[in-house]
C-alpha cells in the first residue's frame, strides 16, 4: 500500500472510511525487540495492542489513526513497555503535525470548526489554544509605545482596558479590568518605560496619583474625544426637552432624527440635512443655542495653537447664559478641574487621541457570535496575536532586526466586522 501518511516508523495496512471521516490502519516497522530499559536484559514480545490517534484530515474529512504498536514485556523485572513514536504526542492523543496545525488555526477561527474539521475534542482544541497562548505570552514582546493610549472597551461582558500605541495606531496590550489592581502591575513590570513620553487617557484615569512615578517621563494628555463627547451628551440632554415641541407636519419634513442632524459636525451634513437642520433651529431656537454651544465647544480644537484655544474656550465659558444649560456649565467645571492635561493636547508633538480604540468595540461581536465557551483570555488572545493585523503596518526594520508594535488597529477592526477572527 502506497505510503500516504509519510510518517516515520510506521506504514500504513489499511483504509476504511467511517461516517465519522477516514479510519486508516498502520503498522510499526521496525521490529526488532528493545533492552529493558530498567534492568537492560533483551525484551520479549507481548502481544499488540491498537492505540488510536487523530491525525491532519486528507480528502477534507478528519483521520484516525490506528496503529498496532507492539508491547514488550521484560522476563527479569516485569516491566511492560511500549516503544516510542517521535510523531505522537500522547497527551493529545493525535499527531504532532496535527497539534501544530491546530495551533496555527485555533486563534483564527472557532474551535468547534476545528473539532468538525479534524475530529478532535473541542476542549482538546480548547487546551491546545491555552498551552499557545500560554507560550505566546512568554514569548511575544511588543515595543512599549512613546505615546501610550490608555482606554476602557467592552468586551466578554465586562469594561476592559486597552493600552494602545498611539504612535502607530496599534494594540500594545489589553488587562482584565481598568482597575489600580490591573494597571499597577502593568506598570511595574513594563520594559523600557522611561520611553514613555505621553499617555492618552480620559478623566478617570488616576495617573497622576497612581501611575505618573513608574512612568518618569510621561506627561498626561485627556483625550479630544472624551473631551468632546461631553458637548455631545450636554446636547443630547437638551434636544430631549425640546424635539416634542415640534409638530408632526415639521417633524415629518425633518425625518431624519434630531438627533442624528445634531450630533453630527455640520461639515458632514449633506444639503438637504442641512436644510432640515435650519427648520429644527427656527422651529426649537432654544435647542439652536445649545446646538451653537455645542459646536463652539468643538471648534475650540480646531484652534492652531494652545493659547488661542484657550481664549477660545474663555470666550465660549463666558457667553455662557446664567442659570440655564445646566449640562454646558458642568462642562465648563469639567475642563477648569482638568485644564492643563485637556489644553495639553496642542503641546503633544502631532494630534493624538484615542478616538481608534473605540473602533475595537466592534470586537464584541465576535464574542457574540463565537458564544459561550469563549472566555476574555480567547479573546484577549485573538485580539493581541491576530496573524493578520500584526502583519500589517505594525513591524519596522531595524538594525537589529524586527520590531513589533502590535495589531495594527484598523486591520483588527476589519477582520472583527469581517468575522475574520471567529
Ligand atoms: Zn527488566
Amino acid at each position: 500500500m502506497l505510503d500516504l501518511l509519510n510518517l516515520p516508523g510506521i506504514k500504513p495496512v489499511d483504509i476504511r472510511t467511517h461516517s465519522k471521516g477516514l479510519i486508516i490502519i498502520a503498522e510499526t516497522t521496525d521490529d526488532r525487540t528493545p533492552d529493558c530499559p530498567d534492568c537492560g536484559k533483551p525484551m520479549h514480545k507481548h502481544g499488540k495492542r491498537p492505540n488510536i490517534f487523530a491525525d491532519t484530515p486528507m480528502q477534507m474529512q478528519p483521520v484516525r489513526l490506528e496503529i498496532k504498536r507492539p508491547r514488550y514485556r521484560c522476563d527479569e523485572c516485569g516491566k511492560m513497555s511500549t516503544p516510542e513514536l517521535t510523531f505522537l504526542d500522547e497527551k493529545r492523543r493525535a499527531t504532532k503535525r496535527l497539534v501544530d496545525a491546530i495551533r496555527e488555526r485555533c486563534l483564527g477561527t472557532t474551535f468547534r470548526a476545528i473539532a468538525e474539521q479534524t475530529g478532535v475534542a473541542v476542549n482538546t482544541v480548547k487546551n491546545i489554544a491555552h498551552d499557545l497562548i500560554k507560550e505566546l505570552e512568554e514569548t511575544v514582546q511588543y515595543k512599549t509605545p512613546v505615546i501610550m493610549g490608555i482606554d476602557e472597551i467592552n468586551l466578554a461582558g465586562a469594561y476592559r482596558c486597552v493600552i494602545t500605541n498611539l504612535a502607530t495606531n496599534n494594540v500594545y496590550e489589553m488587562l482584565e479590568r481598568r482597575t489600580q489592581e490591573h494597571l499597577k502591575p502593568f506598570f511595574k513590570k513594563l520594559p523600557d518605560r522611561e520611553k514613555v513620553e505621553w499617555v492618552c487617557s480620559d478623566m478617570w484615569c488616576p495617573f497622576k496619583p497612581s501611575f505618573a512615578k513608574y512612568l518618569p517621563n510621561a506627561k498626561l494628555v485627556i483625550d479630544k474625544f472624551h473631551v468632546v463627547k461631553m458637548a455631545s451628551e450636554a446636547l443630547e440632554e437638551e434636544r430631549k426637552q425640546y424635539q416634542l415641541q415640534l409638530s408632526k407636519e415639521d417633524r415629518l419634513y425633518v425625518k431624519k432624527s434630531i438627533r442624528w442632524l445634531t450630533l453630527k459636525r455640520p461639515g458632514n451634513l449633506t444639503q438637504r440635512e442641512l436644510e432640515a437642520l435650519e427648520i429644527v433651529r427656527k422651529k426649537i431656537p432654544e435647542l439652536a443655542i445649545a446646538y451653537n454651544f455645542k459646536e463652539m465647544f468643538f471648534n475650540i480644537y480646531d484652534e492652531p495653537d494652545k493659547q488661542s484655544a484657550q481664549s477660545v474656550f474663555e470666550a465660549w465659558e463666558n457667553s455662557l447664559p446664567e442659570g440655564q444649560l445646566k449640562k454646558f456649565h458642568n462642562l465648563a467645571k469639567t475642563v477648569h478641574n482638568h485644564y492643563d492635561d485637556i489644553f495639553a493636547y496642542w503641546d503633544t508633538p502631532f494630534k493624538i487621541t484615542n478616538a481608534y480604540t473605540e473602533g475595537l468595540n466592534g470586537l464584541i461581536k465576535i464574542s457574540n457570535r463565537m458564544g459561550r465557551g469563549y472566555s476574555y483570555d480567547i479573546i484577549r488572545a485573538k485580539t493581541l496575536y491576530s496573524e493578520e493585523a500584526r502583519k500589517v503596518g505594525s513591524g519596522i526594520r531595524t538594525g537589529k532586526g524586527k520590531v513589533e508594535y502590535g495589531p495594527h488597529i484598523p486591520t483588527l477592526v476589519k477582520q472583527a466586522e469581517s468575522g475574520e477572527l471567529d
